[in-house]
């Protein structure tokens, strides 16, 4: 066997061990001696890697401090110059941008109400790039990259499936936003598994194995399965609001009939309770009001059929709603549980938990922030290269 002392192969390890102490920083900040006993290396190995983090100012050594017995501790944390990451989003009736550390700490949020539904890829583009240039700390950091979410099936780069904002279908948005910003990365997925991702990093807020219900118009799904997002062969996976509940039933914009969504989505709840808006709605059923919180209920109902399938087919013990779900959580909850307590085969061995979103409505464009900021972290040497090229 020969030596691994070729310097490609160190060059590797060396990379690999970056990637560890970065992703213990993103857990919690801690000294040299700290990391180097959580990440399993010498202290002499962890002040080699971190000595080009500190120059490029990614991490900061603050002033040390004593903690009880023994040599004063200096911690490492992320410096407040470092890189940050840039989440965008484009759904049917909002743009939104945040910006955030690599630790995932939330810098800054924008949020514009708009109605997407009849406008073209270009002039939402145009849009989101205005937002993002209004934003105050995006003008002022070095910028990693940007993960943008969209209501829609993303292949690769491109939006093949958009039926709320048609728009958006064919768009290469990545190439458009790399040009605008002036970024290398750019990733562009869709709302719901960003969401999901939002509920994965920088920490585990449903644990490992849950299906994420984004609800808005349409309903998306967010698959998690061992920690991981689970895409599909080719990025289908997880297109929650066209499953068929009635063989014969409403007709959808997907060209199939009896989807989930027609029965469940936002303008089919709003549609029954004979209301014209989520505030609207919330107000209605603060007020106890009948006709809504019927058609809430009615809603979880059919939500429950379609999620019951999807539990029988991954037996995942988790279901976390979020989007306008959230929101009606309280009514809509009941009415989705007993139709898993019906329909789902484990439910005699194990109950399905089914959680409000720990992050509200602002979780896909978090999650936008979150794949790239994860990416800072598994990539060691393009966030290095991210600090030398912008600084
Ligand atoms: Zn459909």
């Amino acid at each position: 066997m020969r030596p691994a002392t070729n310097s490609g192969h160190l060059q590797q390890v060396r990379l690999g061990n970056l990637s560890t102490v970065l992703l213990s920083l993103v857990d919690r900040p801690g000294s040299r001696a700290d990391l180097a006993q959580r990440v399993g290396l010498t202290k002499a190995t962890v002040a080699s890697l971190i000595e080009p983090l500190l120059d490029q100012r990614i991490l900061i050594e603050d002033a040390a401090t004593i903690s009880g017995r023994g040599r004063p501790s200096k911690p490492l944390r992320f410096h407040p110059e470092a890189p940050i990451a840039l989440g965008a989003e484009i759904n049917v009736g909002y743009l939104a941008v945040t910006t955030t550390g690599i630790d995932g700490a939330i810098l800054s949020t924008r949020h514009l109400d708009v109605d997407n539904r009849r406008r073209s890829a270009e002039d939402l583009v145009g849009h989101l790039i205005d937002l993002i240039e209004q934003d105050e700390t995006y003008r002022g950091r070095r910028v990693f990259g940007a993960g943008l979410a969209v209501p829609g099936i993303v292949v690769g780069d491109t939006v093949v499936r958009a039926p709320n904002v048609p728009g958006l279908t064919g768009a290469r948005l990545a190439d458009r936003l790399r040009t605008a910003l002036g970024l290398d990365i750019v990733e562009v997925d869709n709302e719901a598994n960003l969401a999901a991702l939002a509920h994965l990093w920088p920490r585990k807020l449903a644990g490992d194995d849950f299906l994420y219900v984004s609800g808005d118009v349409g309903i998306g799904g967010g698959l998690v399965t061992g920690g991981t997002l689970y895409r599909g062969v080719s990025g289908f996976a997880g297109e929650l609001g066209h499953i068929s509940i009635e063989r014969a039933g409403r007709r959808c914009r997907c060209g199939g009939q009896g989807c989930v969504e027609q029965y469940a989505g936002l303008d089919a709840i709003l549609g029954d309770a004979g209301l014209d808006n989520l505030r609207a709605l919330s107000n209605a059923l603060a007020d106890a009001d009948i006709d809504a919180r019927g058609a809430v209920a009615r809603a979880g109902a059919a939500l429950g059929v379609a999620l019951a399938s999807v539990i029988n087919i991954c037996d995942l013990t988790t279901v976390v709603l979020g989007g306008c779900y959230a929101e009606i959580f309280e009514p809509l909850a009941p009415a989705l549980g007993a139709e898993l307590e019906r329909r789902t085969l484990a439910a005699n061995s194990r109950p399905t938990t089914v959680l409000a979103a720990p992050v509200r409505s602002d979780a896909a464009v978090r999650g936008g922030a979150a794949l790239v900021a994860r990416r800072a972290c598994t990539e060691p040497e393009r966030l290095l290269q991210a600090a030398h090229t912008t600084s």
